[in-house]
């Protein structure tokens, strides 16, 4: 029999269930990826859905695994087109029987999955798709999808309790292709319409893709480093390549399997420390695990303005005041600094990412789709379940929304950032700025602003809102929208005092 197998977000060989089961079933396997038109496409608010860093380290991911497959005598087919059209023709022109791929679960894949296997169908061939991106199976979680707790401490607690981690499977050593179809060329960043993109100095780790630079940031992480064993103190800064994992990128494109980095993390467990860092990574990756049921249970909603819960908000739909959000102008630092971060290289530590997305939908109101949607086009490691996921959560629109939380401003800074290093990092033009004064430039007076040789206004933004005001408002606003609701009821407000987090 003739396979094919479909290469979609798990650019690697190790734990590949749909390659292993294509090797095991097949004389003849052929491996493609494709670059589906609908990556290049925009989306939400006109932005496009693929920016230059993820599309860079797509290519780098497709460069390695080609590389990687030659190495085994066989290649990766790379075409562009309509994913269900360019597979069908490839199971034609391979005379193929199945195609093999791993399950994706968002609503654009499902489709797509579903359109497919008609279209096989049609020509006598099959699809045949198996679990691969998360830690659990499906058949391992111990309750239904439309049990899923809704809140995430009761469902780590059951997964924990009650579920196993299946053991990562090897990477083959050989794969039988036979007469294998015209591979084409892996096309650069230029070929898909971007501008070649400088890396900026600033950043705090170059990302490249492909399974062997995934597999070196676990050995750095784990084993080189041990930067996990403090993971717990380190993972709320910013600013640095170490206080996090930064597994991200590598996973969501599958470079990395979570499986594995699980069964490394209990072997550094075993052999080395086990701690409550080394449990809080693991906590992290439930985190992933959990977001992405809850894309399985609520679909479409994830995606709609009222979220899973169908809040009835109304958002602000404010382009220059979405634009100041995107391009860090926003007039407050600790803002503004994770914005210039993100554009100017992809990346944006979980910190700042609760920070950011608490601003423009807590103080500014704006419509939270919109900044899932720059997101979606900045994120080296843009993730579906993971960004819409956390998205919801953090416009309070999620199935865990408990009253009107926010971000404080102010306190995340005193907290996150107390001497200022992270935002001078990003805003050179504060760093003349005194400590006391580096957060809230706007507190300066006009004789001090005179004495720093610095300008409110002139060499950088004043604020767009009352930090204070701003979140009252919003406040006021998200109780008259749930009024009447049998959300009205759940929680009271905590005002001031409350510092959301993936805590719980
Ligand atoms: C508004 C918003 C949007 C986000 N969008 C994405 C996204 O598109 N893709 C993405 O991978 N993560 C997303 N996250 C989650 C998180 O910020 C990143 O996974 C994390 O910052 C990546 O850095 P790291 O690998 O060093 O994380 P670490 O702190 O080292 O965590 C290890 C791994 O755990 C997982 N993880 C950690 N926190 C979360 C979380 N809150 N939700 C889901 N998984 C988590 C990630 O796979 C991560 O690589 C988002 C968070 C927020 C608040």
């Amino acid at each position: 029999m003739r396979g094919i197998v479909w290469f979609r977000n798990d650019l690697r060989l190790h734990d590949h269930p749909a390659l292993t089961a294509a090797l095991t079933a097949c004389e003849s396997v052929t491996c493609i990826f494709v670059l589906e038109d609908r990556f290049f496409e925009t989306g939400i608010g006109g932005l496009p859905r693929m920016g230059a860093y993820r599309a860079k380290f797509l290519l780098e991911s497709l460069g390695a695994l080609r590389g990687q497959l030659r190495a085994l005598d066989s290649d990766l087919v790379i075409r562009r087109g309509e994913g269900v059209e360019v597979l069908t023709q490839l199971v034609t022109e391979t005379s193929a029987e199945v195609v093999y791929a791993h399950n994706e679960w968002g609503t654009e894949e499902l489709d797509i999955e579903k359109k497919l296997a008609t279209s096989l169908t049609a020509i006598s061939a099959r699809l045949c798709l198996l679990e691969a991106s998360s830690l659990y199976v499906t058949e391992d979680i111990p309750f239904g999808l439309v049990a899923l707790p809704d809140l995430f401490t009761e469902f780590r607690r059951k997964v924990e309790h009650n579920s196993l981690v299946r053991e990562a499977l090897p990477a083959p050593t050989k794969i039988q292709s036979d007469a294998l179809p015209a591979v084409g060329s892996l096309p650069t960043l230029a070929d898909l319409g971007y501008l070649e993109q400088e890396v900026d100095s600033r950043i705090a780790l170059v990302f490249k893709g492909g399974e062997e630079t995934g597999l070196s940031r676990l050995e750095h992480y784990l084993w080189q480093g041990h930067h996990v064993r403090k993971y717990k103190l380190t993972r709320n800064e910013m600013l640095g390549p170490d206080y996090s994992s930064k597994f991200s990128p590598w996973l969501a494109l599958g470079c990395l399997s979570p499986r594995l980095v699980y069964s490394e993390l209990r072997r550094y467990e075993e052999q080395v420390v086990r701690n409550d860092s080394t449990y809080w990574l693991f906590f992290e990756l439930l985190w992933r695990e959990y977001f992405r049921l809850v894309l399985r249970r609520f679909g479409r909603r994830l995606f709609l303005l009222g979220g899973i819960r169908e809040t009835p908000m109304r958002w602000l739909q404010d382009k220059e005041l979405f634009e100041r959000w995107c391009q860090g102008q926003t007039g407050i630092p600790l803002v503004d600094a994770n914005m210039r971060e993100l554009r100017s290289t992809g990346y944006m530590s979980n910190r700042g990412r609760q920070i950011v997305a608490s601003f423009l939908t807590k103080n500014l109101g704006v419509d939270w789709r919109w900044g899932a949607a720059w997101f979606e086009m900045q994120l080296v490691d843009y993730d579906v379940a993971s960004n819409y996921g956390n998205w919801n959560y953090a416009a309070g629109i999620g199935n865990d929304a408990r009253g009107f939380r926010y971000f404080n401003i102010a306190v995340q800074a005193e907290k996150y950032d107390p001497s200022g290093a992270y935002v001078r990092h990003w805003l050179p033009d504060l760093a003349t700025l005194p400590t006391a004064q580096v957060h809230s430039p706007w507190r300066l007076s006009t004789a001090q602003q005179d004495k720093l040789g610095f300008r409110l206004g002139r060499d950088y933004p004043n604020p767009v809102v009352d930090l204070e005001k701003s979140v009252q408002q919003q406040e006021a606003k998200y109780w008259a929208a749930l009024e009447g609701t049998p959300w009205r009821k759940r929680g009271n407000s905590v005002t001031g005092k409350f510092v959301m987090s993936t805590e719980d």
